[in-house]
């Protein structure tokens, strides 16, 4: 029951966005390189994603609609080791009890590609055939259409975009390895092709956080005692949105002892109307680190906080006074 309170306690589907990243996140788990994002109207009307992953075979298509039913955990220590990614096992369960989901998939040693769709609690599941490449596309109609309620919640369509937006952005500077693109209203918005080398990771980076991490972006490599930290640093004009992204071996966080080292190596060496812009990866033993289970959260606690924290500052630092001499 532990496990199963554990489980439950993630918060779900909140907004489209929300739905949006636990979708991601299942493409990502199932091996996909290619990530296409279709919306309509923030989200509200429809989102479709179509991955080339693994795929989910006819006879699980139904199960993988149910609450609990997750192919990826066994036991309570696997849940420590697969936090970041789904792990609740209802994320579709919980999306399809308040939209119309279709889930459509294929795997490689499947002849036929099959469909499943799923309409309000009542969860009466249909399968059928059909025509879709190796991989999976889940639709989701009309979020919330049975829930006047949390219907009402939901903000202006660009609004919701700009939730959608930063959902992606956060895990295509996570996933380097994985191509992705975004489309609202038929129009594509956003494309990041996969980035296997350093330039083209950097070039995702600009393309994600916009101008300021071009040419001008500098560049972090940093090794101090296990810890190793790599990224980029900015500074971009106040009046841009915030490009402040830091990840944990792998998982985005926002901390204040993280944020309080950087802040202190920018000190003094930001121009009046400048702010500091990063994308920042931070690697150190998974032993070193207690990551708050909450996946709203992006907390984290370092056994070693002070070393953290002035290994952060020193390599910030470093890099800032070199770029400035
Ligand atoms: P969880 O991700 O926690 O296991 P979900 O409700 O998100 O739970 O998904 C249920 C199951 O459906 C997954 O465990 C997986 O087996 C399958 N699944 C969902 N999305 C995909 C996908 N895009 N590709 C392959 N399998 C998927
Ligand atoms: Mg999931």
């Amino acid at each position: 029951a532990r496990l199963a309170n554990q489980i439950a306690a993630g918060e779900v589907v909140e907004r489209p966005a929300s739905v949006i990243k636990e979708l991601v996140e299942n493409s990502l788990d199932a091996g996909a390189d290619k990530i296409d994002l279709e919306i309509d109207r923030g989200g509200h009307k429809r989102i479709l994603i179509r991955d080339n992953g693994s795929g989910i075979a006819r006879d699980e298509l139904e199960l993988a609609l149910s609450r609990h039913a997750t192919s990826k955990i066994s036991c309570l220590d696997d849940l420590e080791q697969i936090m970041s990614l789904g792990f609740r096992g209802e994320a579709l369960a919980s999306i399809s009890s308040v939209a119309r989901l279709t889930l459509t998939s294929k795997p490689a040693t499947q002849s036929e590609a099959w469909q499943a769709k799923a309409e309000g609690r009542d969860m009466a599941v249909q399968l059928q055939p059909t025509a879709h490449p190796d991989g999976t596309s889940v639709e989701v109609l009309d979020l919330f259409f049975n829930t006047p309620a949390r219907r009402k919640f939901l903000r202006s369509e660009k609004t919701e975009f700009q939730h959608i937006d930063e959902t992606l952005k956060r895990i295509a500077l996570s996933r380097f390895d994985v191509a992705f693109s975004l489309k609202h209203n038929g129009k594509l918005l956003r494309h990041y092709p996969k980035a296997n080398t350093e330039a083209s990771r950097q070039k995702r980076v600009a393309l994600v956080c916009s101008a300021g991490f071009g040419e001008h972006a500098l560049n972090i490599q940093s090794q101090y005692q296990g810890l190793h930290l790599h990224g980029w640093l900015a500074v971009q004009s106040s009046n841009t949105p915030d490009h402040q992204y830091f990840y944990v071996n792998g998982r985005m966080m926002r901390d204040k002892l993280i944020h309080h080292a950087i802040r202190q190596a920018f000190e003094g060496l930001l121009p009046p109307e400048g702010h500091a812009a990063y994308v920042l990866y931070l690697q150190l033993d998974a032993r070193e680190v207690d990551v708050n289970v909450h996946p709203a959260k992006h907390e984290v606690r370092f056994h070693q906080a002070r070393l953290v924290h002035d290994f952060i500052f020193r390599a910030l630092q470093d890099a800032l006074n070199q770029a400035t001499a």
